[in-house]
């Protein structure tokens, strides 16, 4: 095991724990950056986030839709109203 920090080769005899550098003392996982496990609870975050994103876009483009449908109807029901109800000139 070599120390990241100071380089140092740990031997077996050394009193330190495993995990840590008999030099410097540093905690090698610490040194390193966050272990392995964070970093795929980070990806899953970034996953689930764009999950959420995608169907919020879902959602507003069905709202879109909806509305479009609905102008397009009440607009086809003020033709026809137009067309039946004209006053008789
Ligand atoms: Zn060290």
């Amino acid at each position: 095991m070599e120390c990241p920090k100071c380089g140092y080769f740990r031997k077996a005899e050394d009193p330190f724990p495993e995990y840590e550098c008999p030099l410097c003392r540093v905690v090698y996982d610490r040194y390193r950056g966050e272990p392995h496990s964070s970093m795929g609870c980070e990806i899953i975050a970034t996953k689930k986030d764009a999950q959420k994103k995608y169907r919020a876009l879902k959602r507003k483009v069905w709202l879109l839709n909806g509305a479009l449908i609905m102008i397009v109807l009440v607009s086809l029901v003020a033709v026809f109203a137009g067309v039946l109800f004209q006053p008789a000139a």
